[in-house]
């Protein structure tokens, strides 16, 4: 039975900075929480925690895992709370022992089509931290090394389970001497003649082999003397239960197996690993095809070795695996020896491995989850698992895209995202992700977010992030617009522009209940308060003007055909409801949020919105050889055959674009056609008007 003393003796051999005073406080206090209980066997329950922890410093992992491994049962089996433990272990035990606890409550289903999602269960709690994996194994296999003590019926659930889930894993996460101990001890309870039978063969094979292989052993250890390599090598005999199955799947005998023992050699560099190959090779002939380099090419779970087997004397199959120590290390201990303490820096430089093992993992998990959901029709936590170009994991729920991934890296990524990189190859942005995707960002400096976005982002992250920067770019162009409709007002009445700085502009603000100047410019870009109203407070003593339109001044040569007078590039529309034309008399009226509509003057429908006359500006029209406007026209015509074809060839001939045509009869034989044309100007309006008027046939023609 271990003692807390034996526990932390085993601890300072690996660890002498270990934070022992810790762990002796979870011992006391797990002690002290199960003290009114016992295990079945009627020792007390202490005994439990504690081997489950000195297991897990056999793992030589860090003493906080061990901490959580006495502390493991203590919120599921007595009046302790999480709250009791975090105050005084702290937030990484605390999580620790939550996950286990919440784990352990996971029922496990034995059914074979079910292990899909055990293990989905399993690699949820594991996600966050493997060593609430680790833990849980070490109290599995406790519980197992003890399961005598229960009823033969717990007996057979509790192996079956290990079986089923456990020992396939430890396999999966590549703890090999844990999956070996988990088989042989679940065959033991569920086949114990059997276990036993074979056992005694093997002891027998032993015996019988034993000085033929200290015999192979002495003369590969001369040759390696005499090579300068140093190296150990060890047997290894091949598991009860790997044994029955290769029996049971093979249809062979004990007798035919070739690797009941096999050899390991463990060196320190790759090099000699291939030439302690050779060695063997030229010792004893080998068997092409078994020979295999799992160094150059590992296994999805980092195993790396390399194996032979060769004909030794007396005609012995005799099979070698040559690897060397941090190769071995990796192999007994798989994912675990990640979390080791000391050998942590060894294996960081094989990060990148470790991730794309874990990325496996997560593929081998997701798959199983989309043949559960298909089987099933199960709701399953929606997440995907994606990494980052260096392996870093992030998670999203399903249906992310990599816009969602973009913003999710940094506001400015996801701002600045023109396109996707996934697994390599370039994606649309609007792809949906998989997990175990490796996803690289593409930007550009010039790029800004849509508002198409935001039809294909699931996250609440990236969806605020778009919503703001659209928010943002609407504010920013209605400062611009106010700026420049505010300094336009202040020159028509003369003022010097640097009355916006001044007290009096201050008194304004603070008249209107506005804050800063930029939200002033805000509130009358977006048309809530005029320029006018703004700069009539600014100059008391004179009486409002009347708000009227500026004659057209055909001077600039910009590409706009509408210029709001003092401002450029100011975003407008040309009003549907009046189809000005350059050459029209017209008025702007800003439109919340949208800029200026241009509207003809006595258009009706202006009239209406001129109540609001603080929204009105004066915009002129500007000469553009090339530049159009849309015009309605609707016309009149006796209904006969050829007309409409004969309206659309002298509209042609005079060079101007139709860009819609409308035509309806008439009870009383008329035509009602209506036109959209391009139109230049004025007087282009004026002659088109002119020759259609002329036409047979046309009876009226209005705009
Ligand atoms: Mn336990």
């Amino acid at each position: 039975m271990v003692t807390i003393e034996q526990l932390i003796e085993k601890i300072l051999s690996y660890n002498p900075k270990a934070n022992i005073e810790r762990i002796r406080r979870a011992y006391v206090f797990s002690r002290e929480a199960h003290c009114a209980q016992k295990r079945v066997e009627g020792s007390p329950y202490i005994h439990h925690p504690l081997s489950v922890a000195f297991i897990l410093a056999e793992m030589h992992l860090d003493s906080a895992t061990i901490a959580a491994g006495l502390l493991h049962d203590t919120i599921e089996d007595t009046d302790m709370s999480l709250n009791d433990i975090k105050d005084m272990f702290g937030s990484e035990i605390v999580f620790l022992v939550e996950a286990v606890t919440k784990l352990s409550k996971v029922e496990f289903k034995t059914k074979e089509d079910a292990q899909a999602e055990n293990f989905r269960k399993m690699f949820l709690a594991m996600s966050k931290d493997v060593r609430v994996i680790l833990i849980k194994f070490a109290d599995r296999l406790h519980n197992m090394r003890t399961i005598g003590f229960l009823s033969e019926e717990r007996q057979e659930k509790i192996a079956n389970e290990t079986l089923e889930i456990y020992a396939p894993l430890a396999n999966r996460l590549g703890i090999n001497w844990l999956k070996i101990e988990f088989e042989d001890l679940c065959f033991k309870v569920l086949m114990p003649e059997l276990f036993k039978e074979l056992q005694g063969k093997v002891a027998k094979y032993i015996e019988v082999h034993e000085k033929y292989f200290e015999e192979v052993k002495e003369s590969i250890y001369t040759r390696l003397l005499a090579s300068g390599i140093e190296a150990k090598i060890k047997s290894r005999i091949k598991n009860i239960y790997s044994i029955y199955n290769k029996i049971l799947k093979q249809k062979i005998t004990f007798e035919q197996i070739y690797d009941v023992i096999g050899f390991r050699i463990i060196t320190d560099t790759i090099p000699h690993c291939y030439e302690i190959l050779s060695i063997i090779h030229s010792l004893w002939p080998h068997i092409p095809g078994r020979f295999k380099d799992f160094i150059s090419l590992p296994k999805s779970n980092m195993y790396e070795s390399l194996h032979t087997t060769v004909v030794g004397p007396s005609g012995y199959q005799m099979e070698f695996q040559i690897r060397t120590h941090e190769m071995d290390l990796i192999a007994e201990e798989g994912i675990a020896a990640h979390w080791r303490y000391k050998e942590k820096d060894m294996l960081d430089s094989k990060n990148a491995r470790y991730v794309a093992w874990l990325r496996d993992l997560i593929k081998e998990i997701s798959d199983a989850k989309e043949f559960l959901e298909a089987v099933k029709g199960e709701v399953i936590p929606e997440t995907v698992y994606v990494f980052t170009p260096k392996g870093d994991i992030k998670e999203l729920p399903v249906g992310s895209t990599s816009i969602d991934y973009a913003y999710s890296i940094h506001t400015e990524v996801g701002n600045k995202c023109i396109g996707a990189k996934v697994n390599g190859r370039i994606v649309p942005l609007r792809q949906k992700l998989n997990s175990g995707d490796v996803i690289e960002i593409i930007t550009s400096a010039s790029q800004t977010p849509s508002k198409d976005w935001l039809k294909y982002v699931v996250t609440q992250r990236a969806k605020s992030k778009i919503k703001q920067w659209i928010r943002n770019e609407e504010r920013k162009q209605s400062i611009s617009l106010g700026t420049s409709l505010i300094e336009e007002e202040i020159r028509r009445h003369s003022l010097p522009l640097s009355i916006i700085k001044s007290k009096k502009m201050a008194e304004v603000l603070k008249s209107f209940g506005i804050q800063s100047l930029e939200d002033l410019y805000v509130l009358v870009g977006f048309g809530k308060l005029s320029a006018h109203q703004v700069v009539n407070r600014l100059m008391p003593e004179k009486h409002e003007e009347e708000i009227t339109p500026k004659p057209i001044k055909p001077t600039s040569s910009q590409r706009s055909i509408i210029k709001i007078k003092g401002i450029d590039n100011v975003l407008y529309h040309i009003g549907k409801c009046c189809f000005p034309v350059p050459g029209d008399d017209v008025i702007g009226f800003i439109t919340k949020g949208k800029g200026v509509t241009i509207h003809r003057l006595g258009c009706a429908n202006l009239e209406r919105l001129a109540l609001n006359s603080e929204r009105l500006v004066d915009v002129e029209w500007i000469e553009d050889g090339d530049a159009t406007a849309p015009v309605k026209l609707s016309i009149e015509a006796m209904d006969k055959p050829g007309i409409l074809a004969n309206l659309s060839a002298l509209i042609s001939a005079a060079n101007i674009n139709i860009t819609y045509v409308r035509a309806n009869s008439t009870s009383d034989k008329r035509a009602i056609i209506d036109l959209i044309l391009d139109i230049k100007n004025k007087k282009q309006l004026f002659n088109i008007q002119n020759k259609i008027a002329q036409m047979q046939g046309i009876l009226n023609i209005r705009r």
